[in-house]
């Protein structure tokens, strides 16, 4: 058997053209925040990712940097990186109340040495502006975790009762995106770093989505015939090449998940709007 694979930046164009058609009636336009900090150029890579895409249909962008010393934040100290901190917050409680401002984000993960503050920021943005769904308080799901749930529906994959098998179980993307797939009616298992025989559990699977950034972490050996793979690993995928010559279904990185994703932050936007 050789995989379908999924043509994400095919499926974020159609959602990209409905998105664009529901701006041009919108009287006011939404607009997103995106606050980066850290010089990560991955970081700084996706969130002009998120602001071209927002640009291409007409959503209002602001990206907002903040500098730390790219050198684990020494030349802070940990009085510092508070400084910090505090004044990350309090801008995002600034444009919680602006109301020019539709929806706002962090883009995740924070640098290494600030990495421990991630959900005191996060949680810092108002439910109803929390268009990438990290707080757990809102309305949104994670775009990530839409986007998987919008891929497997776009192929037709049917989640009720299915062994579904998620790998990975960070609170952004692992946790929220079994949750999820329980709520569908999924059988889902959590596998993670601690799991004594991955290969055991993700044999399993009908359907395997991988969320570890672990680079061909899974190989041909650990998954059965059939199955539908989601690979949500950036910037290198968690699933090796030849998994593709068993799967029925696989998302490619890149070109997967990543541009659906964007795409599905913009759906919330405008839904927050
Ligand atoms: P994370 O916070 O580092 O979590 C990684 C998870 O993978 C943890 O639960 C970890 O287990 C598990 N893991 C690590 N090594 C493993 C191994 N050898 N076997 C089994 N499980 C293992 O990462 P994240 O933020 O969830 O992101 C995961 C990946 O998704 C990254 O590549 C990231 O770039 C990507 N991502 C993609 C998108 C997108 O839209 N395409 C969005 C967000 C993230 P423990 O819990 O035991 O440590």
């Amino acid at each position: 058997m050789t995989a379908k694979v999924f043509d994400g930046r095919a499926l974020a164009l159609t959602k990209e053209i409905e998105l664009a058609k529901k701006m041009a009636v919108m009287v006011k336009k939404p607009k997103l925040v995106s606050i980066v900090v850290g010089d990560d150029p991955t970081s700084h890579l996706y969130v002009d990712l998120k602001r071209k895409a927002a640009e291409r249909v007409g959503i209002g962008f602001e990206k907002v940097e903040f500098k730390v010393s790219s050198k684990g934040g020494s030349a802070y100290g940990r009085k510092g990186e508070k400084l910090k901190i505090e004044e990350v917050i309090s801008l995002i409680e600034n444009f919680n109340k602006d109301k020019s401002v539709t929806g706002i984000m962090v883009q995740l993960p924070l640098p290494p040495t600030l990495k421990g503050y991630s959900f005191k920021v996060v949680g810092a943005i108002a439910p109803d502006k929390d268009v990438d769904g990290l707080t757990g308080k809102g309305k949104f799901l994670p775009a990530t975790v839409k986007a998987v749930l919008d891929i497997l529906a776009s192929a037709n994959v049917v989640l009720a009762g299915k062994q579904t098998v998620v790998v990975g179980r960070s609170k952004i993307v692992g946790q929220p995106l079994a949750q999820a797939l329980t709520e569908r009616q999924a059988l889902v298992t959590v596998a993670h770093s601690q799991t004594p025989d991955l290969g055991e559990v993700t044999n399993r699977a009908d359907i395997l989505i991988s969320a570890t950034g672990k680079p061909g972490l899974v190989t041909q050996d650990m998954v059965k015939p059939g199955v539908v793979v989601v690979d949500v690993g950036e910037p290198k995928g968690d699933v090796a090449d030849e998994v593709r010559q068993v799967a029925s279904f696989i998302t490619p990185v890149p070109g997967g998940v990543g541009p659906v994703t964007v795409a599905c932050l913009l759906e919330n936007i405008v839904e927050a709007a």
